[in-house]
Parts: structure tokens; C-alpha cells; sequence
């Protein structure tokens, strides 16, 4: 008879996302309906199970990635924000991302030709295309293509390259940790084209505006353009997360999509974003809005 996985994130049948530091004093809790896989890869704790409502769910050092349920809310906004804000996305990289999903919705794009991604960890590429296949399935799509390898030292060897990078990153407490610094947005606006366009995981405005609003700043020092757009997911912490959308281009509007399909096809392509819904997303609660103001 196997032998039934455990994990000290799970507890009576529930998963607990708890962490003192990056959400004090909450937790999100899942229940379990079976553990599908636990290990330790070179760079984070690797857990995947089945939830009863959620479906299948990817946790990397203890705090959720991606839930079969609510996954497009984040990876269909933190791509098409991006990609509407360039005119022309031929060439396209992820930084993290390693479920996949980020690169299903680039591809999505006529316009692209290549879409590169970039993971540190083999063992979330290899688990997802196990656990993950809706999402993990770009893994086949002809114009994707892999590195294995940290994001910060893949970037050094890139100039004028990309016309979109997207960093979906985890939160910055372990290997993501660099990938939220200036010396990071330096290295992406350098391995960006002309009017090159990024986005990046920004987090929630109900837990870390204070590394929202250094993120800010980080990304002001470097890109003319910086703007903080979100979405609801109810996996994530608070429920909200956001995103930095930049551009090296200083006259280009990233809260209007510059390029738009009609509504019928926005339905068939999409479940989560439209038009309406880019440019609500940077539409800000007035107490956050006055905290974000540099
Ligand atoms: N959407 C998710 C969220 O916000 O919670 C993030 C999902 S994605 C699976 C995060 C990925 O970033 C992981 O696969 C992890 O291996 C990768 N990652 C973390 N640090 C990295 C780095 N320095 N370079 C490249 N990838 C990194």
C-alpha cells in the first residue's frame, strides 16, 4: 500500500498558508482532498495537491503559486497588460513562471514570435507539466522556448533583445528576493528594445505597500513610465495582487491597451481580461493611491 504524503503546512485535512512575516496574522486555508507530490528541490520546498474546490495546487515554500481554479485572474493580467502596452511584441520573455500559464497567454498573441522563459527551478517546470497540464501545455507550442537558470544572471547576457518581459516572480522572501531590486530593472531595461514594456508581480496594496511603494521607486529611478494596475484572485493573500507596468517609452499611456480586439473575441481568448478591465485595473483606492504618490 503507498504510503500517504504528509506536510506540516497541512493539518486535519486543511492546507494553512501562514507566514509571520509576509501576512501576519491571517492565513489562507485550502482543504485537502489528496497530496500529489512533496519535495525539496535545489531551491524551495515543492508541494502540489488536490484541493476539494480549488483543484489542483502548486505551493513553493509554503506559500500558494497557482490554483487550477483562480490562475487565469493572474497570468491573463500580468500578460496582457504588458503585452497591450507594447505596439508590437515579437520577441518575449518570462522571468519565473514556471508553471507555464504566463507563456499560454503570450502566445495568444499573433504579433509574437518567440516566447522565452526563464526558470531557476527544473523541479516546478517538470511538477507542473505532471499536475499542471492546462497551463504547462505551452511548454509545446513552437514558439516557446526554455532556460533553466536564475533570472538576474540569464538577463546579463541579453541586450536590446526582448520587446516584453514579464517577471512572475514568488514573493521576495527566498530565490526571488533580487528580482524586486534596482540593480533587476536595470538589467531588464537593458535586455529591452527601444520601446520595451515590463511587468511584474506587485503585490497586495491590503498587506505590503511599503514594498510596493519601494518597488515604485526602484522602477521610477529606471523606466520614465511606472504604474500599478491589479486583480483579485481569492488564493492569493488579501485576495489582491498587483503589478508594476513600465515602459522605456515616456509618452506611451500603459492604462489604455493599444491595440484592441472586439468583444466577442476578447470572450473567446479570454475568461478574465478585456479592455474594460486594463483600464480599471490601475484605478486605485484613494488611501492606497495617496500612498503609492512619489
Ligand atoms: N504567480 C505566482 C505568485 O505570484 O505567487 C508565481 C508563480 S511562479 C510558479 C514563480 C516562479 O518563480 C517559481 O517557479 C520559481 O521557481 C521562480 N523563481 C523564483 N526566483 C527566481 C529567480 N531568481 N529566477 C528565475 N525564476 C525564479
Amino acid at each position: 500500500m503507498s504510503q500517504e504524503i504528509t506536510h506540516p503546512t497541512i493539518k486535519d485535512g486543511w492546507f494553512r498558508e501562514i507566514s509571520d512575516t509576509m501576512w501576519p496574522g491571517q492565513a489562507m486555508t485550502l482543504r485537502v482532498e489528496k497530496v500529489l507530490h512533496h519535495e525539496k528541490s535545489k531551491y524551495q520546498d515543492v508541494l502540489i495537491f488536490k484541493s476539494t474546490d480549488y483543484g489542483n495546487v502548486l505551493v513553493l515554500d509554503n506559500a500558494i503559486q497557482v490554483t487550477e481554479r483562480d490562475e487565469f485572474s493572474y497570468q491573463e493580467m500580468i500578460a496582457h497588460l504588458g503585452l497591450n502596452s507594447h505596439p508590437n511584441p515579437k520577441k518575449v520573455l518570462v522571468i519565473g513562471g514556471g508553471d507555464g500559464g504566463v507563456l499560454r497567454e503570450i502566445v495568444k498573441h499573433e504579433s509574437v514570435e518567440e516566447a522565452w522563459l526563464c526558470d531557476i527551478d527544473e523541479a516546478v517546470i517538470r511538477l507542473s507539466k505532471q499536475y499542471l497540464p492546462e497551463m504547462a501545455a505551452s511548454y509545446s507550442h513552437p514558439k516557446v522556448k526554455t532556460h533553466i537558470g536564475d533570472g538576474f544572471q540569464f538577463l546579463r547576457d541579453y541586450q536590446n533583445t526582448f520587446d516584453v518581459i514579464i517577471t512572475d516572480s514568488s514573493d521576495p522572501e527566498g530565490p526571488a528576493e533580487t528580482l524586486f531590486q534596482k540593480p533587476y530593472f536595470e538589467l531588464l531595461s537593458s535586455a529591452l528594445t527601444e520601446k520595451g514594456v515590463i511587468t511584474t508581480q506587485g503585490e497586495s496594496i491590503w498587506l505590503h505597500l511599503p514594498i510596493i511603494k519601494e518597488l515604485k521607486k526602484a522602477c521610477s529611478e529606471v523606466f520614465p513610465t511606472v504604474e500599478y494596475a491589479y486583480t483579485t484572485i481569492p488564493t492569493y493573500p488579501s485576495g489582491q495582487i498587483g503589478f508594476m507596468v513600465c515602459s522605456k517609452d515616456g509618452s506611451v499611456d500603459v492604462k489604455k491597451p493599444l491595440r484592441q480586439k472586439s468583444d466577442e473575441e476578447e470572450a473567446k481568448l479570454y475568461k478574465y481580461y478585456n479592455k474594460k478591465i486594463h483600464e480599471a485595473a490601475f484605478v486605485l483606492p484613494t488611501w492606497a493611491a495617496k500612498e503609492l504618490e512619489l
